[in-house]
């Protein structure tokens, strides 16, 4: 099965698409499942409406492809207009920026993570960099809270090509038993990096690596 976990559209300050235009991209390129996954710092109280749409969303596409529901939270800074309370509907949360100087501690980031009533994932984040910074184990860490870990095919982030080519990282992440997610960040249909994306989908299955959640429900 082939899965794009992050991508943004017009309810994102920096997405050109409808969450139409996604989906059906998506579609077209041979996607079993889209998830939409929009900054909660440019939807910020209107996050029943964003959710209420890409559930129709869902709906509509249903017979050809699986749409999931997200949201992207920053932890830098932890957001003061967004409570765990209002996230009915969501099928997931990426919370990113986690690495970036200034980000709140790893223990606020756990924190969040257990009030949020819904599957959660660490969205371009260099685990490996930030289990240096902690001196601790990032991926038992995430393994004990239930946070899934994205490999972001955008080309932005070096940790990518890091897994791609270091087989240490890759086995650490495998015996680690976290999920792992695919993610394109896609911020525009027309500069869909579909190559990459096929490509870390099929390393992740030949590594039987764990799915970020229940995709089949
Ligand atoms: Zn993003």
């Amino acid at each position: 099965m082939l899965m794009d976990l992050h991508n943004h559209t017009v309810f994102s300050y920096d997405g050109s698409n409808t969450p139409e235009e996604i989906i059906e991209n998506a579609i077209r390129s041979g996607f079993d499942a889209v998830g939409i996954c929009d900054h909660q710092f440019t939807i910020k109280t209107n996050l029943k409406e964003y959710i209420a749409y890409i559930k129709r969303c869902k709906e509509k596409y249903r017979k050809d492809i699986k749409v999931f529901v997200g949201l992207e939270v920053s932890v830098c800074p932890m957001p003061d207009d967004f409570s765990p309370n209002d996230i009915d509907g969501l099928d997931y949360i990426l919370l990113e920026r986690l690495d970036k100087p200034g980000a709140s501690s790893l223990d606020e980031c756990i924190k969040l993570r257990r009030k949020l009533n819904c599957p959660v994932g660490f969205a371009h984040c260099d685990v490996f960099g930030m289990s240096e910074k902690y001196n601790l184990d990032m991926l038992e860490l995430m393994r004990r809270e239930n946070i899934f870990w994205e490999l972001n095919t955008s080309g932005n982030y070096n940790y990518y090509y890091d897994f791609l080519t270091n087989e240490d990282k890759r086995q650490a992440v495998k015996q680690s038993g976290v999920g792992v997610s695919v993610g394109s960040d896609t911020h525009a249909v027309f500069e869909y990096r579909k190559k990459q994306i096929i490509k870390a989908n099929e390393l992740v299955r030949k590594m039987l690596l764990p799915m970020p959640f229940a995709m089949y429900r």
